[in-house]
């Protein structure tokens, strides 16, 4: 392990000077609650500290003064983490949101971003040179987080995952240490950032591999009534399992929004829409979408040709931060015949929120052609990732929101092959079954990465597994 071990100074429990040049947020300070808020406003956690770190060597001390001081540390990408694993009670948090450069080598095809970048910060800078990196689909996500995880959205079929295409990275280690993992220094390492969640180091700058996108991409965007619910989703199977790598796509079993381009007498009613992205030819685009909009009546079509920035943005105003409710799962599918969509339908009827959905991520192409051993992410090889979303409003809907998408999981385990998405972790309230389920045949190869990265078990979360 090629390192600079840091030499940060001793600090007492209060110092609030720690960081040689960010700034420390107390309990005591006006600005506290606000810098403990996450996306999820279920979330409402007490960290002891929170150190809003400006570069690596604030990183540093940070850790330093947690082991000085045994706190437990959690790290904040973006803090969308539906679990809230980014500010832990009692934590110090090492919070990236001051980190957010992101420089393009245009002729490398080669992206460096901050531990703090959102993803829309990357895509803007990206397109500049005509070049994307493969993200998720709302482009307020933290990068860190979403390429820990993983990383899925609308290139997902054409260049991998968001981890396949992680290429080095910088960290700062439990023990201050200044590591580089890259194909060719501590590739171990690499191996175990390409989806494996974390807590190997405070990850302070991703280098990524980009592609020639856009600027204009084909969105396909078609709603159809729950009268042909069954006939659609039997039509996006078919469509979904010969459609070209250039596209990716979700059918969206859910209750239409209340927007001014469907008519009046679907909003809240329960439909099944089709979102897809085609990266490709724009005229080949129409040919491969074609099937999606032919079919049926639909009560919408808002099909359009867009900037691939905005397709990026399409569902940003559906996912307020701070004030909506969020309770997230998932399970890989096995196919998806009568059987999946008949339940799918009835869960839909029973859900007890209008802003839920039931999100049908196909998935094929670049991302299953990586081996289940290649990255930490694990095994690629179902069609299909189901999203179970609850989002509702009100606390005191909590209980049935949360109780409506834990029946979605278990109703649909049969269907599926048993691994749930990282990035879609509900509160991890199942514990070690829940990470065993999620790494599958990688979990002791990452076990062990834990234990020689974190063996005092400073980054210790119910993300994590144990070190
Ligand atoms: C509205 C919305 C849409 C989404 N869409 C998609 C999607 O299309 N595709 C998809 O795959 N996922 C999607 N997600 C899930 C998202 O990828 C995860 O929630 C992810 O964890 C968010 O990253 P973050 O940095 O914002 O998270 P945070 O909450 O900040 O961090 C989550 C965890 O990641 C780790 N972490 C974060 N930053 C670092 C770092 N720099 N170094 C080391 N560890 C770190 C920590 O363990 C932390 O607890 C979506 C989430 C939301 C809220």
């Amino acid at each position: 392990m090629d390192s600079t071990v840091s030499r940060t100074p001793a600090t007492s429990a209060s110092d609030t000077s720690f960081l040689p040049h960010g700034q420390v947020i107390t309990p005591d300070d006006a600005g506290y609650d606000d810098a403990r808020a996450v996306w999820n406003g279920m979330i409402d956690r007490r960290p002891a500290v929170i150190a809003r770190c400006t570069d690596a060597d604030d990183v540093a001390a940070a850790l330093a003064h947690a082991r000085a001081h045994r706190l437990p540390v959690s790290v904040r990408g973006g803090g969308h983490n539906v679990s809230g694993t980014a500010v832990r009670d009692g934590s110090l948090v090492v919070d990236l949101s001051p980190m957010r450069t992101v420089d393009v080598d245009p002729d490398r095809r080669r992206v460096r971003a901050d531990g703090g970048a959102l993803l829309g910060e990357v895509d803007r800078a990206t397109q500049e040179h005509g070049l994307a990196v493969p993200f998720g689909v709302y482009s307020e996500t933290g990068l860190a987080g979403l390429t820990l995880g993983g990383g899925l959205g609308w290139l997902r079929r054409a260049y991998g995952a968001s981890c396949d295409n992680l290429v080095a990275a910088d960290l700062v280690t439990a023990s201050g240490e200044r590591v580089r993992a890259s194909e060719t220094e501590n590739p171990g390492l690499l191996w175990g950032l390409r989806g494996g969640g974390g807590g190997l180091g405070v990850v302070t700058s991703f280098e990524f591999r980009a592609y020639p996108v856009g600027p204009d991409v084909t969105l396909a965007l078609v709603f159809h009534p729950w009268t042909d619910a069954a006939a659609a989703m039997r039509n996006y199977h078919e469509w979904s399992q010969n459609a070209p790598d250039d596209v990716s796509s979700f059918a969206i079993v859910w209750h239409a929004p209340a927007i001014d381009d469907i008519p009046a007498q679907y909003h809240h009613q329960p439909v099944v829409t089709y979102a897809a992205v085609h990266s490709g030819d724009p005229a080949q685009a129409q040919a491969d979408l074609a099937p999606l909009r032919d079919f049926g009546s639909p009560i919408a079509d808002l099909t359009d040709v867009m900037p691939y920035v905005d397709a990026q943005k399409l569902f940003d105003e559906d996912y307020p931060a701070h004030v909506m409710r969020y309770y997230w799962t998932s399970l890989y599918l096995t196919g998806m015949d009568d059987e999946v969509i008949d339940a799918l339908r009835e869960l839909n009827e029973a859900c007890p929120s209008p802003h839920s959905t039931l999100d049908v991520w196909q998935l094929g192409g670049a991302f299953s052609r990586v081996g289940a051993d290649e990255t930490a992410l694990g095994d690629r090889s179902a069609p299909y990732l189901l999203g179970v979303e609850a989002n509702w409003e009100d606390d005191a809907d909590d209980e049935a929101n949360i109780a409506w998408a834990r029946k979605v999981r278990d109703t649909m385990e049969r269907f599926s092959t048993g691994a749930e998405y990282l990035n879609f972790p509900g509160f991890y309230e199942a514990g070690e079954r829940t990470l065993r389920r999620m790494f599958g045949s990688n979990y002791e190869r990452l076990a062990a990465l834990r234990r020689a990265y974190d063996p005092d078990g400073l980054f210790s979360s119910e993300g994590h597994i144990p070190a």
